[in-house]
Parts: C-alpha cells; sequence; structure tokens
C-alpha cells in the first residue's frame, strides 16, 4: 500500500496557512486546508437544526431535478429529506460545539505512568471539497498528568471531529489540541490513515492509496518514545 505521510506539529500553531500563492480551485483540488479550525461563520448556529433540515431538502430536492430524477417516483421521493436529515444529525453533527462529547477525567488511582494506546478507531468524515467520504482508523496515544480519560471518550472525540467536512490533516490536528486540553498535556500522539473517496472512486482514480497524517506532543518528539507507539500501533512509516 502506497502512503504519504504528513507530519503536522508544525502547523499547530499557525492559525493560517500561507495559501495566497494559490487559487481557491486549486487549494480544492490537491485537498489542501487554509486553517486548522473549521471554517465556520459566527452565525452559523442561529438557525434551528429542524429548519435546516427543511431548507437542505428543498435544495437537495432542486439538484435532483436540475439533473433530471423523477422525484415522484417511489424510491427517490424521500431522497431530499433523508440526505438533509442525515447531513444535520448525523454526517455533519460533529459542527455544532452542542453535541460535543462531555469529558469526565479520573484520578490515576493505579499510578499508571505509561504511555495508553487506544488503537485501530475507525472513523467516517467527508472531504469538505467534494464532500464524499473519507474513512480510516485513527491511533491515540497519551501520557497520564495525573489524570485517566474513559477510553470510549477517546473514541468520541475522534468521532466529533469526524462528523465536520473535513481535511485529514485538520482533523488530526483537532484531535491532538482537544486531548491536550482535556487531558491537561502536551505529551498525546495522533495517527490517521485513512483513504478518501475523491482520489480512490473519481479524478486519478487510485484505489490503493491511503494517507498518513501523524501529530506528536511533548515526550512523542523523543524518538524512542514515539517508536514505541508505531510498535503499538504497528504502523511502520517512514519518519
Ligand atoms: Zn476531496
Amino acid at each position: 500500500m502506497k502512503q504519504k505521510e504528513i507530519t503536522l506539529n508544525s502547523l499547530l500553531n499557525e492559525d493560517t496557512i500561507d495559501l495566497n500563492m494559490l487559487n481557491s480551485e486549486e487549494v480544492g483540488n490537491d485537498h489542501l486546508a487554509t486553517s486548522m479550525n473549521t471554517p465556520l461563520r459566527a452565525d452559523a448556529f442561529e438557525m434551528d437544526d429542524e429548519t435546516k433540515i427543511q431548507k437542505i431538502e428543498q435544495h437537495f430536492q432542486s439538484i435532483m431535478e436540475i439533473m433530471g430524477l423523477d422525484l415522484t417516483d417511489d424510491s427517490l421521493k424521500g431522497t431530499p429529506h433523508r440526505v438533509a436529515k442525515m447531513y444535520i444529525k448525523e454526517i455533519f453533527s460533529g459542527l455544532n460545539p452542542a453535541n460535543k462529547p462531555k469529558i469526565a477525567l479520573f484520578d490515576n488511582k493505579y499510578k499508571y505512568n505509561q504511555m495508553l494506546v487506544e488503537k485501530d478507531i475507525t472513523f467516517y468524515s467527508n472531504c469538505e471539497h467534494h464532500f464524499v467520504p473519507i474513512f480510516g482508523k485513527a491511533h491515540l496515544a497519551y501520557i497520564s498528568s495525573g489524570k485517566v480519560i474513559g477510553l470510549s471518550k477517546l473514541n468520541r472525540i475522534v468521532q466529533y471531529f469526524a462528523k465536520r467536512p473535513q481535511v485529514q490533516e485538520r482533523l488530526t490536528v483537532q484531535i491532538a489540541t482537544e486531548l491536550k486540553k482535556v487531558l491537561n498535556t502536551e505529551d498525546v500522539a495522533v495517527v490517521i490513515d485513512a483513504k478518501h473517496l475523491c482520489v480512490s472512486s473519481r479524478g486519478i482514480q487510485d484505489t490503493n492509496a491511503s494517507t498518513v497524517t501523524s501529530f506528536y506532543g511533548g515526550k512523542f518528539q523523543n524518538a524512542g518514545v514515539k517508536e514505541e507507539f508505531l510498535q503499538y500501533i504497528q504502523l511502520k512509516t517512514e519518519l
């Protein structure tokens, strides 16, 4: 399997990447992220979910009609509403901060001070440039600073940030930033290995390519610690 790895530490402290040299079409075609924050307008959540679903339904119906589809057909009739509901309630529900998982931490009673690795977290996201799926595995690790997190919460953090129109680099950094914040430590690592349907099912149609992105914070920048983590997840990448 071909993999290209992108390490994102250098991007984390820069809110904006200088893409002035590129026009928006090139940015989208090359799947570059312009910002580590999801580009949202200030009024993004003034409209309630039900109104959003209604409006998207109308627009999606127009798209289907423009393409010449017969919406009186029983199989297609319900599609605009299904798509609208799926967008708001499921696959893009992570845009809304109200859906952010509540994280409870526990005292590290066992004084476990080694790295904790949660690997092979399956996620489904969508490319913000084509609105087709990105899916793969996320591998997370941290070294406790005195508190520990419920394992299912690591999974929930991944799912929350995946349920947005995304680029893989931003997904990686958003997960790492959230882990650092909730665990109150710099010692976190995130590796994401994913396939992009916009690469395999259209465009260049490369079905074997997968993209690896990584973030190594604090102690994980130490070569030995990083190697231990990569051995646990058994992902041998050129670093
Ligand atoms: Zn794409």
